[in-house]
């Protein structure tokens, strides 16, 4: 059976970081919305035009488009043994909507590890990020500044700070976070998957606690 994990948390709490490093250690694809939202945007599709003018607002781009596009990533070959997802599911359609495709293709949620850490950690790191141009590789100008200011170390590409890392669209996006995503924690928790994870800590940290709750 597919395995799918699962990774929420608020804005700036260290997803990507974490998917990233897990998709590493698992083997398993990582599956960022927010990264092929941005692919589309630097593509120019129209699946990006149309989700700038909500990510341009710090809001959620509309479910179906959402939902259409996870799709088409998730029954790629490179996900036929599960993935990491990250920023996905936002919203309870969302997860209803992954229910129904995993059990189409004979997969599973098989945990959802929800990282958290109060607004001023999130402000501070996302409003610090720095994201690599080709690749979305994370870093961030003072906990994981690159070798070169500007560049990225892992494919030389340059580094920029997204339109919606400023400080009042991060407000605006937690304020999002909480409204929309946030009953995703009782939805899982009632599932029995969620497994609660401190994300204040350093990256190496959360991730060690990342694992032995996954692997216990
Ligand atoms: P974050 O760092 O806040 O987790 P992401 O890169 O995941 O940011 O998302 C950036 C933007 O992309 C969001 O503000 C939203 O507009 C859009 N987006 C990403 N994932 C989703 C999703 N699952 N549903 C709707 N919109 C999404
Ligand atoms: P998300 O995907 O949840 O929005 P990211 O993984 O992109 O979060 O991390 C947001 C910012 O915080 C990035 O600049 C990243 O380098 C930094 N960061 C991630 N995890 C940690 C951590 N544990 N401690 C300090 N900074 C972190």
């Amino acid at each position: 059976m597919a395995t799918f994990i699962v990774l929420l948390g608020p804005p700036g709490v260290g997803k990507g970081t974490q998917a990233k490093i897990l998709a590493e250690t698992t083997k398993l694809a990582h599956v960022s919305s927010g990264d092929l939202f941005r692919e589309n945007l630097k593509n120019q599709t129209e699946l990006g035009r149309l989700a700038k003018s909500f990510m341009d607002k710090g809001e959620l781009v509309p479910d179906d488009v959402t939902i259409s596009m996870i799709r088409d990533r998730i029954t790629r070959s490179d996900c036929g043994a599960g993935a990491i997802l990250d920023g996905f599911p936002r919203t309870p359609i969302q997860a209803d909507a992954l229910e129904k495709m995993l059990a189409e293709f004979n997969g599973e949620v098989k945990a959802v590890p929800f990282i958290t850490a109060p607004e001023s950690t999130l402000v501070e790191r996302a409003s610090g990020r720095w994201t690599c141009r080709e690749q979305g590789h994370i870093y961030h100008q003072i906990f994981s500044p690159p070798k070169k200011i500007g560049i990225c170390d892992m494919d030389g590409s340059d580094l920029y700070q997204r339109d919606d890392d400023k400080v009042e669209m991060v407000t605006k996006r937690i304020r999002v976070y909480l409204e929309q995503t946030m009953p995703l924690v009782e939805y899982y928790r009632k599932a029995g998957k969620l497994l609660e994870i401190d994300g204040t800590q350093a990256v190496e940290q959360v991730t060690k606690e990342l694992l032995s709750a996954l692997y216990k």
